[in-house]
């Protein structure tokens, strides 16, 4: 019998706006690994919906698209069926539509395997909602990033500034309650901290400490593997 080796994981979940993307990306960069933005699929498919004028409650109609469409990730953009589409799909109202399919079992259902297929050599950090409880359960490494609501809030209104975009701190703040509390309480794959996750509150960190922290526990739980 021969053993398949699976290339390592580093799963990262946690709430909106925690930072888990800048993060994620930094240490995939440091340990030359993948980096797979799962809200950027449950994003493309909500674009994808909006465009084939596919209601974001349609669970049958987004599982069909789910499966059929084609996504890419290059140099940081984003491509929906050979499109480039990232500003298309990081903006607030798609963030919130991602929110509204995600909630669907067999949208997730038909994005698992998408998910799985980063999974290559020499090894891949994934972020999102679900990455160590679904998709890689047997990630070597489970992060929980996470930080105050009120601090994730000011960070996206400062972000948004900073992109020349008008913005409401009061807005945001609503909005990210609310997508925290779709994303926790839905039936399939809430987001929660697992057992066996590392608990890493960015509340008082910035990303560079953040990224610290995660390198040296990949380099410790590889040590002990
Ligand atoms: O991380 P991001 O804000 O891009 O994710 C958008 C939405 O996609 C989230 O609010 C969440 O509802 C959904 N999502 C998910 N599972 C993931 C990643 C994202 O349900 N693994």
């Amino acid at each position: 019998m021969t053993n398949i080796i699976l290339s390592p994981v580093i799963a990262i979940d946690g709430p909106s706006a925690s930072g888990k993307g800048s993060v994620a990306e930094r240490v995939a960069k440091q340990f030359g690994f993948h980096y797979l933005d799962s809200g950027a699929i449950y994003r493309l498919l909500a674009y994808a919906a909006y465009q084939q004028q596919v209601s974001w409650s349609d669970a049958n109609a987004l599982a069909d698209i789910a499966a059929h469409m084609v996504i890419k990730f290059e140099h940081g953009e984003a491509y929906l069926n050979g499109e480039q589409v990232s500003a298309h799909i990081r903006t607030e109202q798609m963030g919130k539509g991602a929110s509204e399919v995600a909630v669907h079992p067999a949208v997730r259902t038909a994005l698992l395997q998408t998910q799985r297929n980063f999974r290559q050599a020499p090894g891949l950090v994934g972020d999102g909602r679900d990455i160590g409880s679904v998709i890689f359960p047997d990630a070597g490494l489970k992060i929980f990033l996470t930080a105050a609501v009120e601090t994730r809030a000011k960070r996206r209104y400062e972000q948004l500034l900073q992109r020349g975009e008008t913005a409401s701190y009061a807005h945001i703040l609503d909005d990210l309650q609310q997508r925290d509390l779709r994303d926790s309480q839905r039936a399939a794959a809430p987001l929660k901290q697992l057992p066996d996750a590392i608990l890493l509150d960015t509340t008082d960190k910035n990303i560079e400490q953040a990224v610290n922290i995660i390198i040296e526990a990949f380099k410790k739980a590889s040590q002990t593997a």
